[in-house]
């Protein structure tokens, strides 16, 4: 593995091959009797997990950031936010729920697991979207398989290790390695729910791939989160929370802020607030105290960023900050505010996922929800301005699944989380993630014989 503040090598994983799945689902299925049986010995296990999590926190978050590259406030963050994951659905009940329409029978819905769940995640936060997964679906009753990113593996096997003392065995599995071992776990016939986070290609794949078991699917896809700023907003006063909400883990977060619409009597004050913190920002390794910005999580990732930045600028944008990769070791790109981007740059309409912030003037606040709204994402999106009422009305006409007021990105435990068009399918968070990982069962009975 590649510590992305130095670009060197530092660590290994294995590189299981899709041939060893046959075991480890089997393993898995074998393991679904007893867990689904004793849901308060479950509900036992789960919150021993959050403890366990909780007390590994100095091990897992300094070598999160250590693979990853954000700041080690953010990875015990991060550690902490995966422990309060598990607490939140070893809480849930899923009780039978009548069905009262009145016929005289007796009739309920008794909500059953699903088995063996495959889980695929992203390197940008590879413990908390891993827990997205697997707590829901644990909480259910089912065991699962786990398979992080190839560039971010080392954290979650750490945490498989901390998890092993306190679930029975073979309740959660993590497998590492490099394509082609998604695609095999996506695709193998003992798995009955494939859950998903990442691009929307690999989504695609995916899809196809469970079609051929009729696994149950829930994809968590990209985003290109617009916000809009209104014409009574105070700048000075929004500058800091809208910047962090595009800047924070180096912009790679699915619903970061991606591109922000200003009104034209605006748009220069408001690049030029956003430019000076992007100037005012720490960059550095993630282990350092005082870094407020670390490296971008990988090669790969920095040439994408690189490639939409350059590509702006040939365009006609100006950068307002940054604009280039730091001249260091290690994956480092200075924040950028582009200024004077056409709105058919591939930064404003592509997912950029990087430092990068487009800022673009609009005339009407119609041709601004317009603008926000062609994009075939559909994740999340925010809307800033001194008039709340006024805001709320521009934000319910956001094409996407939260939109925030003077915020964006901020969610609970306790919500629904569902992109809408390409950002998604099916529901993560809340009752209704842990529904997702449960079917009905439907028991029919007279009142007598
Ligand atoms: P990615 O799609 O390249 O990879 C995601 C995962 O899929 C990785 O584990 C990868 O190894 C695996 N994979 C790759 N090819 C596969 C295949 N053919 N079959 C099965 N699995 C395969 O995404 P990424 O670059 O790791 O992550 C960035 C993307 O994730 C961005 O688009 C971002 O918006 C999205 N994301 C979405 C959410 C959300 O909740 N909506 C959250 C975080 C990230």
């Amino acid at each position: 593995m590649v510590d992305p503040a130095t670009g060197e090598a530092f660590d290994e994983a294995p590189d299981r091959r899709p041939d060893e799945l046959d075991a480890v689902v089997g393993r898995a299925h074998a393991a679904w009797r007893g867990w689904r049986a004793d849901p308060a010995a479950r509900t036992a296990a789960l919150l021993a997990a959050a403890d366990a999590v909780e007390a590994a926190g100095d091990v897992l978050a300094p070598l999160l950031t250590r693979e990853q590259g954000k700041p080690l406030t953010e990875a015990y963050a991060e550690v902490a936010r995966t422990a309060a994951r598990l607490r939140y659905f070893a809480a849930l009940d899923h009780a039978p729920q009548p069905i009262a329409d009145g016929r005289p029978v007796r009739s309920e819905v008794r909500w059953r697991s699903l088995g063996p769940v495959a889980a695929i995640v992203p390197w940008n936060f590879p413990l908390q979207l891993a827990s997205a997964k697997f707590a829901p679906a644990l909480a259910a009753g089912n065991t699962l398989v786990l398979k992080p990113s190839p560039h971010t593996p080392l954290a979650t096997l750490r945490l498989a290790s901390v998890l092993e003392a306190v679930l029975p065995e073979d309740v959660l599995t993590v497998v590492t390695g490099r394509e082609p071992l998604g695609a095999g776990l996506a695709s193998h016939p003992g798995i009955r729910h494939v859950t998903f986070t990442g691009s929307l290609p690999t989504g695609r794949a995916v899809a196809e791939r469970a079609a051929a078991s009729l696994a149950r699917v829930t994809l968590e896809l990209g985003g290109n989160d617009a916000a809009i700023v209104l014409d009574d907003v105070d700048v000075e006063a929004i500058a800091d929370r809208l910047f962090w909400s595009a800047f924070r883990n180096c912009g790679q977060i699915c619903m970061a802020v991606k591109r922000v619409y200003a009104p034209a009597r605006l748009h220069s004050d408001v690049v030029e607030a956003l430019a000076q913190r992007a100037k005012n920002t720490v960059v550095g390794p993630g282990l350092d105290p005082g870094t407020q910005l670390g490296p971008v999580s990988n090669a790969d990732q920095l040439a994408r960023i690189e490639h939409y930045t350059d590509r702006a600028v040939a365009d006609g944008a100006r950068a307002a900050a940054g604009g280039h990769r730091l001249d260091r070791p290690g994956y480092f790109f200075a924040p950028t505010i582009l200024a004077d981007v056409p709105a058919d740059s591939p930064v404003v309409t592509e997912e950029q996922f990087g430092p990068v912030l487009p800022v673009l003037p609009y005339d009407t606040v119609e041709e601004a929800v317009e603008a926000a709204n062609a994009t075939g994402f559909g994740l999340g999106g925010s809307v800033w301005g001194t008039d709340l009422d006024r805001a709320e009305a521009v934000a319910d006409r956001l094409e996407c699944g939260t939109a925030w007021l003077n915020h964006h990105a901020e969610l609970s435990l306790a919500q629904p989380f569902a992109g809408t068009k390409e950002s998604g399918v099916g529901v993560a968070g809340g009752p209704w993630g842990l529904y997702g990982n449960l079917r009905p069962f439907v028991v029919h009975r007279p009142l007598e014989a």
